[in-house]
């Protein structure tokens, strides 16, 4: 944790120090050493909250956009008296919650449900794949079909996990894809201080945003950005249902090739191409 209680006030680790936790009450002590970034921790148990992970140079950069007092706040609810720590919390009741480590779809959505109004900053960096695997898609002719809209920065994605790590895919919140690390990685096509905003599925495309980290952390403070991320999904839902009464007008005796429902423009070349992406997909994981 970043901070803990002394004299009931919040207070950053130093040296030597001891405090109480925030959370739960119980007495925590300063880590302030070379390896880790300086941090409070528990006594007995590795912490109180079950979702809590270990913070990192990114988390914190990330964190510091904030006010401290929006940092770390401790959220209980009252039916069940589960209670968990937020990364950020705004004025707004927005959280923001910054993930480095892997998650689990199941935990993935028990934290949705539990935050409700969320917005995750994932670290796109933590595999060596992952970077590489969304340039291939974003700036050259990969198969996740990347289509730009009516709308500036914001793309069609019919094929999403192509692009993006699998376990974000069904998130019910908008998901924000940071890719740029600590910053000292190569970064030639200049794509990675962009933030890339996966919003939840509504329609049958996935719908991707560019979006500066400036914009970002902008609209997260001034309490904007729950209202835009629902007027842009409205939009969503709108086209789409345009869409699909214009494709329905539109009967063909030809053999369609589809992936997930969705007719492939390219026919079967395009389907084997996916097949056997997908499939080496699955050969990696077996092993
Ligand atoms: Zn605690």
């Amino acid at each position: 944790m970043r901070f803990a209680l002394i004299d009931n006030n919040r207070v950053e680790a130093q040296p030597k120090q001891q405090g109480v936790c925030p959370n739960c009450s119980q007495s925590v002590i300063a880590k302030c050493g070379k390896q880790k970034i300086w941090h409070w921790a528990h006594r007995s148990i590795t912490s109180c909250d079950s979702w809590w992970e270990p913070e990192t140079e990114w988390h914190r950069t990330w964190q510091s956009n904030y006010p401290a007092d929006w940092q770390e706040i401790s959220l209980l609810d009252e039916k069940t008296g589960e209670k968990h720590i937020a990364d950020v919390r705004t004025v707004h009741n927005l959280v923001i919650e910054f993930q480095h480590s892997h998650i689990d779809p199941q935990e993935r959505t028990s934290r949705e449900q539990f935050y409700k109004n969320v917005v995750w900053v994932v670290d796109g960096t933590r595999l060596k794949r992952d970077y590489p695997r969304f340039l291939k898609e974003w700036i050259s002719d990969g198969i996740s079909e990347v289509h730009k809209t009516d709308k500036s920065g914001i793309f069609k994605v019919w094929f999403p996990e192509f692009c993006f790590p699998e376990a974000w895919l069904k998130s019910s919140v908008p998901v924000i894809f940071d890719f740029r690390g600590d910053g000292s990685m190569d970064d030639s096509e200049g794509l990675r201080n962009t933030l890339y905003c996966l919003f939840p599925q509504v329609g049958r495309h996935a719908r991707v945003a560019e979006i500066s980290r400036k914009a970002f952390i902008s609209a997260t403070t001034n309490g904007e950005w729950t209202i835009r991320v629902q007027n842009f999904i409205n939009d969503f839902r709108k086209q789409d249902q345009k869409e699909h009464q214009q494709t329905m007008s539109r009967p063909s005796n030809e053999v369609i090739y589809a992936w997930r429902g969705i007719p492939l423009l390219g026919g079967s070349k395009e389907y084997r191409k996916r097949l056997w992406a997908s499939n080496k997909a699955i050969r990696k994981r077996r092993r």
